[in-house]
Formats: structure tokens, C-alpha cells, sequence
């Protein structure tokens, strides 16, 4: 819907309020980015869900959130739209803090097929992964220590399962209490100009995180944990 412009007080009310603004209102100094999309929907959740609705969900959740506290976000692409890794990864440059947004799911020895979908009680929780090849690394794992600390604050428990000395896993652990984990060539991570970090927000092949994952409690856990790391990562 479009806006009708004619009156002529309403650019004057809405200058003099801007009197009153401290910076240019809601620039974009943060990232959001839902992972894959419609085409390329990453992991199948143990309900027949696809990881990409979940990461719109919890995107739309989060900005939503930040968007009622005057902390505006970027988006690299909407809910129908397709990117590619190093557009995402473009979309960083200039900004306080790129974050990338996942559901997890586990290697296939550990899933078996029920109703045809894949499930598996291996792992459940959060984890965050950062890349040495950043060029901002330092202060990605500052962010990542501030969002692992206000997730467990708020109860939320890491997975370990990505550290496994395993084919597919086998990811070095930089702080195991936290759930952060190293992961140079993540396209998204390394590629980005800006301080960056990516999280699997839950493990969506198990049955009982992939419920926790869908309610809004759990959204606003997470929510409230970005939003102190974005207010950190504006003063780095
Ligand atoms: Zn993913």
C-alpha cells in the first residue's frame, strides 16, 4: 500500500520530531540472514519441516523484536527470495555484526526414518560457529561469547555434537561451555566484511528440540540473546 503525501503538514510534524532523534533513525548496521531458501531448503526437520521455514521464522521473529527497540536489521533475502553464499556474505560490508541463522541436524549414521522423515535423539541445543578467516575474527568471537553467555543465561544448553572426532564433525571447540566452534571455510563467515557469526539455533531432526525451536519462547530467548550481542558489537 502506498502512502498518500499531499498534506502538507506532515513533512514539517516529521521533521520536528526528528529533532528529537539521536542518528539517522534505523540505519542498517546489523545483518540477519535466514539460511538457504525455498530451493535449497537445507536439513528436513523429524516433522517433514524444512530448516529454511524455520530460519524465516525465527529471522522475522528476531527483527520483528529488535525493530520495537529502534535496532534495525538488513535482511539478505526475503522469504521467497534465492542468493547465493557470497551475496549473503556481501551484504556485511560496513556493518557492526553479520549473523547467519541455522537449524541443525546430525550425521546420517545417527538418524533414523520415521513417517519418512528423518529424526534422531543424538543432539539437541544451540551452537555458534566463527571463522579464523574473517577479517574482523577478534571481534567475531567477542560477539560470540556475548550471544553464548546471554543464551545460557537464559537456560538455553550448547550441543556438542559438532565436536566429535568424527568424518563430517570434528569441528575445534573454542569454548565448550559457551557451544562455539571454529569453522574457517563457512563461505558466509569468511567472505563477510564485518565481524560475523553464524548459529544453529536447535537441532530440528530431534523430536523434542524441534518443538522447542517452533514456539515463541524460545524465538524471544534467542531474540533477546541477539539483541545484547548486537548492542555489544555496536561499541567494538
Ligand atoms: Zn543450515
Amino acid at each position: 500500500m502506498s502512502i498518500p503525501m499531499k498534506q502538507p503538514g506532515l513533512p514539517l510534524l516529521a521533521a520536528a520530531f526528528c529533532l528529537f532523534c539521536s542518528g539517522p533513525a534505523l540505519a542498517h548496521e546489523f545483518v540477519l540472514d535466514p539460511g538457504h531458501s525455498k530451493n535449497r531448503p537445507g536439513a528436513k526437520s523429524c516433522s517433514g519441516a524444512y530448516e529454511y521455514a524455520y530460519n524465516d521464522n525465527l529471522a522475522g521473529f528476531i527483527s520483528r523484536h529488535l525493530a520495537a527497540r529502534n535496532i534495525a536489521v538488513e535482511m539478505t533475502r526475503t522469504p521467497d527470495g534465492e542468493i547465493s553464499l557470497t551475496d549473503r556474505a556481501k551484504t556485511a560490508a560496513g556493518k557492526k555484526l553479520f549473523l547467519s541463522l541455522h537449524h541443525d541436524s546430525a550425521q546420517p549414521q545417527f538418524v533414523r526414518q520415521i513417517n519418512g522423515n528423518p529424526c534422531s535423539d543424538k543432539a539437541e541445543g544451540y551452537s555458534i560457529f566463527v571463522s579464523a578467516k574473517n577479517p574482523h575474527f577478534q571481534k567475531s568471537l567477542a560477539c560470540a561469547r556475548v550471544l553464548g553467555e546471554a543464551l545460557r543465561r537464559s537456560g538455553l544448553v550448547p550441543s556438542a555434537h559438532h565436536g566429535e572426532n568424527i568424518k563430517g564433525e570434528n569441528r575445534k571447540s573454542l569454548d565448550a561451555h559457551l557451544g562455539i566452534y571454529l569453522f574457517d571455510d563457512l563461505v558466509v563467515l569468511k567472505n563477510a566484511e564485518s565481524p560475523a557469526l553464524l548459529l544453529e539455533a536447535a537441532v530440528i531432526i530431534n523430536p523434542a528440540d524441534e518443538v522447542r525451536a517452533g514456539s515463541e519462547a524460545y524465538r524471544l530467548k534467542i531474540a533477546q540473546a541477539v539483541e545484547q550481542t548486537m548492542l555489544f558489537a555496536k561499541k567494538l
